[in-house]
């Protein structure tokens, strides 16, 4: 049968993981001053991948003075000469995007079709993007002498490894800014990868630098004296605890954090393409996106149609290898992922509101969890206030386009928003009232360098991507 599903699992024989990793600082793969070291392991199977280091504070150290150091060469150079380092980057990020998109997928768990078709481009695209930036930030309305700020302290969590890493680093070189960056601890090697491949791009030594370890080595880093900035990636709870540590210091700092996206689907939208929308608001990465739209705003009218679509659709997702190229969800990142979910799965029944999960069978090892709706959610509920960052969609309904906004609103989040209507006028009307930094129009969770992204309320401040991305690293 030509049509029957068949596995087709991509190599991992096409990445070269070492069983070990030392910190990347002043242009070479360092031991660190401690002696601790951590596992990284794959989500899908449990098993270890590599072990890497966990920086200490005196690491922190060293690479801020190899970043402090590089900092006079590196922003004296003329702009282009900054950009032809960034556009061989992004070169070589091309050249070898399958191998990054096989080891994100073991390192994360997320589905190969995704690394390979969202995750890498998107990398690539915005180190080609602020390339083009760099020779030119005195004609991009920053004033005659726009200047970097210094060294750049950056902090990134595990959903987007490499991505959230170039959002990070592609501006702040291109304004001639030098880095210390910290990963996630349970995806760290796409940022040792990226390593080597500064190293590939003949990048002056210092400029860029990669301290691996857990949230101490990151309230290190943010605390350092020696950076002018910090750039934090991640949930609420660490992004105020930094906006505190930094309070009182001479630090810029941008906050991208948590969310709880509404996707608002009117009486007059597709249905079938609603439906993709709403799939890929909730489904793509396992929710594991801080602009989820996970809560689904549907107009009354419409609501029994519009779930018997959904749930038809989510019982044809394909749950399991996530380098198998057919997958459509892959495994949650972690454990204690998978734990915070769980719990707040079960609040929402036991909260009262009703539970669907689509019919698939869970691998036995690794960490999973099965696309999930929730319907006669409220307010009140839990699950329709805290962010869940995994599959779980709760479904609220509204009458009147006001209703849906008061909902969308009523968040302590607003980082994205989805509207879905074909009128025109009513599309503008209601993007114009939600408090969120992005709102899509008829789709969802699409990416663009071009486009500044970033929060309102606790969702943080500060803009990442575009123009609005490159001020962030300069003073004017
Ligand atoms: P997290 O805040 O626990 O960790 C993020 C990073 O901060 C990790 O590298 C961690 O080691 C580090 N860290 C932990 N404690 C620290 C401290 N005291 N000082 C400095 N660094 C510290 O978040 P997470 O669970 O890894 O990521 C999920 C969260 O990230 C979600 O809330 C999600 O919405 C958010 N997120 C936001 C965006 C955005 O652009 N707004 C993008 C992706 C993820």
């Amino acid at each position: 049968d030509p049509f029957a599903y068949a596995p087709a699992p991509e190599s991992r024989a096409v990445v070269d993981i070492a069983p070990s990793y030392g910190l990347f600082i002043d242009g070479e793969f360092t031991e660190s001053s401690g002696r601790e070291m951590a596992k990284t392991l794959s989500p899908a199977t449990e098993e270890v991948l590599a072990e890497y280091t966990q920086g200490t504070a005196e690491d922190v150290d060293r690479a801020v003075a190899a970043a402090r150091k590089a900092f006079e060469k590196w922003s004296a150079l003329p702009g282009a000469e900054r950009a032809k380092y960034l556009f061989r980057i992004a070169r070589i990020i091309q050249e070898r995007s399958r191998e990054l998109a096989v080891l994100e997928t073991l390192d994360n768990g997320k589905p190969i079709r995704e690394t390979r078709d969202a995750d890498l481009p998107l990398v690539a695209a915005h180190f080609f993007y602020y390339a083009g930036w760099a020779d030119k930030l005195e004609h991009a309305g920053f004033g005659a002498n726009p200047r970097p700020l210094g060294v750049a302290g950056q902090v990134i969590p595990w959903n987007f490894p490499l991505l959230m890493l170039a959002w990070k680093i592609a501006p702040a070189l291109a304004a001639g800014n030098t880095v210390v960056l910290k990963p996630a601890e349970t995806t760290p090697l796409s940022a040792l990868f990226f390593a080597d491949i500064c190293r590939q791009a003949g990048l002056p030594r210092g400029v860029v630098n990669i301290v691996t370890g857990d949230g101490r080595t990151g309230a290190s880093l943010v605390a350092h004296p020696g950076i002018d900035k910090v750039a934090f990636t991640g949930s609420t709870a660490v992004g105020k605890a930094i906006a505190r540590q930094v309070a009182g210091t001479d630090k810029r700092v941008t906050l991208e954090l948590g969310g709880k996206g509404a996707n608002i689907v009117f009486d007059d939208a597709p249905i079938d393409q609603a439906v993709e929308g709403i799939v890929t608001g909730i489904f793509f990465n396992q929710g594991q996106v801080c602009c989820a739209g996970s809560r689904l705003l549907v107009q009354e009218s419409i609501q029994d149609e519009l779930l018997d679509a959904l749930k038809r659709r989510l019982s044809t997702l394909r749950l399991g290898d996530p380098l198998d190229k057919n997958t459509d969800i892959g495994a949650i990142n972690s454990a204690e992922q998978l734990a915070r979910i769980t719990a707040l799965a079960q609040s929402g029944e036991a909260e009262g509101a009703e539970r669907w999960s689509a019919p698939c069978e869970l691998p036995s090892a690794g960490y999973w969890f099965a696309p999930t709706l929730f319907t006669g959610v409220t307010q009140a509920h839990t699950i329709a206030r805290d962010e869940i960052f995994g599959p779980v969609l709760s479904v609220l309904s509204f009458r009147t386009p006001d209703e849906a906004v008061a909902k969308a609103n009523n968040s302590q989040y607003g980082l994205s928003a989805g509207i879905w209507t074909e009128k025109g006028s009513r599309m503008l009307a209601v993007a114009g009232k939600l408090r969120a930094g992005v709102v899509w129009a008829n789709t969802f969770n699409k990416f663009d360098p071009t486009s500044p992204f970033g929060g309102y309320k606790e969702s943080g401040f500060g803009r990442e991507g575009g123009r609005h991305g490159l001020e962030a690293y300069l003073d004017v």
